[in-house]
C-alpha cells in the first residue's frame, strides 16, 4: 500500500519517508537552532568563558558544545556560519546564528597592568643569555604575558604574569634555578609574594 506525505502528498514509492513524514518534511520541521553567545577577547581573540579566563577550545567546539551536537560528527563553518551534522534524516546543513560579545581576558587585561608574579633573572655569558631570553619570552607568551623585559649589566631580567608558568617554562628547558620569595605588599588582606628565579647559564 502506497503511503501518502500528510504535508506534501508525495508518495513513498517516490520519496523516502522518516515516520509519519517524508524526510524533506521531516527536515523542514526541525526548529531552528537558538542563538549561541561567545564571549571573545577584543586583544587576543581567544574565546572566554564567564569568568573571562581562556577557553581551551575553538569557537568550533565551542558552538557544536552548545547546541549539543556531540557525537554527530559536526562541523562548524564560521565564514557561512552553519553546522553540518548527522540526522536521522541523514547530513544535514543549518544555519546558527553566533552572537559574539567583545570582552578582555584576564590575561590580557593583567598584561595592560604592569602586573607581575614571577622575575626570572638570567645571568651568565651575554650572548646566551640573549638567546635563551627569546626562547624563554616565546614560551611563556603562549600561556601568560610578560610585561617587561629589563637589560640590565650583569644579564636580563624577564617579568612574568605568573608564578607557576615562569617555573613550568624554566622546568620545559630543563634549567636549574634558585627560588626567592619576597613580600611585595597586601591585597584584600593576602600577602603577596613575589617569586624570584635565578638562572646561571
Ligand atoms: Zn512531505
Ligand atoms: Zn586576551
Amino acid at each position: 500500500m502506497v503511503r501518502y506525505c500528510p504535508l506534501c502528498a508525495k508518495p513513498d514509492s517516490q520519496v523516502e519517508f522518516h515516520g509519519e513524514l517524508c524526510v524533506q518534511c521531516a527536515k523542514s520541521r526541525l526548529k531552528p537552532f537558538e542563538p549561541v553567545n561567545a564571549m571573545l577577547c577584543t586583544k587576543c581573540g581567544q574565546l572566554l568563558d564567564r569568568g573571562r579566563n581562556r577557553k581551551d577550545c575553538s569557537l568550533a567546539d565551542e558552538v557544536i558544545r552548545l547546541l549539543k551536537l556531540k557525537g554527530t560528527n559536526a562541523t562548524f563553518n564560521e565564514a557561512k556560519s552553519f553546522v553540518e551534522y548527522d540526522t536521522p534524516y541523514g547530513r544535514m546543513a543549518r544555519p546558527v546564528l553566533v552572537l559574539f560579545e567583545k570582552s578582555m581576558c584576564t590575561v590580557c587585561d593583567r598584561a595592560g597592568s604592569q602586573y607581575f608574579e614571577a622575575v626570572i633573572q638570567l645571568r651568565g655569558d651575554a650572548n646566551k643569555v640573549a638567546r635563551i631570553t627569546g626562547m624563554v619570552v616565546q614560551k611563556l607568551e603562549q600561556k601568560t604575558f610578560v610585561p617587561k623585559i629589563e637589560e640590565l649589566k650583569e644579564g636580563i631580567d624577564i617579568y612574568c604574569g605568573s608564578r607557576n608558568e615562569a617555573i613550568a617554562a624554566l622546568n620545559a628547558f630543563s634549567f636549574s634555578y634558585v627560588r626567592t620569595e619576597k613580600l611585595a605588599g597586601q591585597r584584600d588582606g593576602k600577602r603577596l609574594y613575589r617569586t624570584t628565579l635565578l638562572v646561571r647559564l
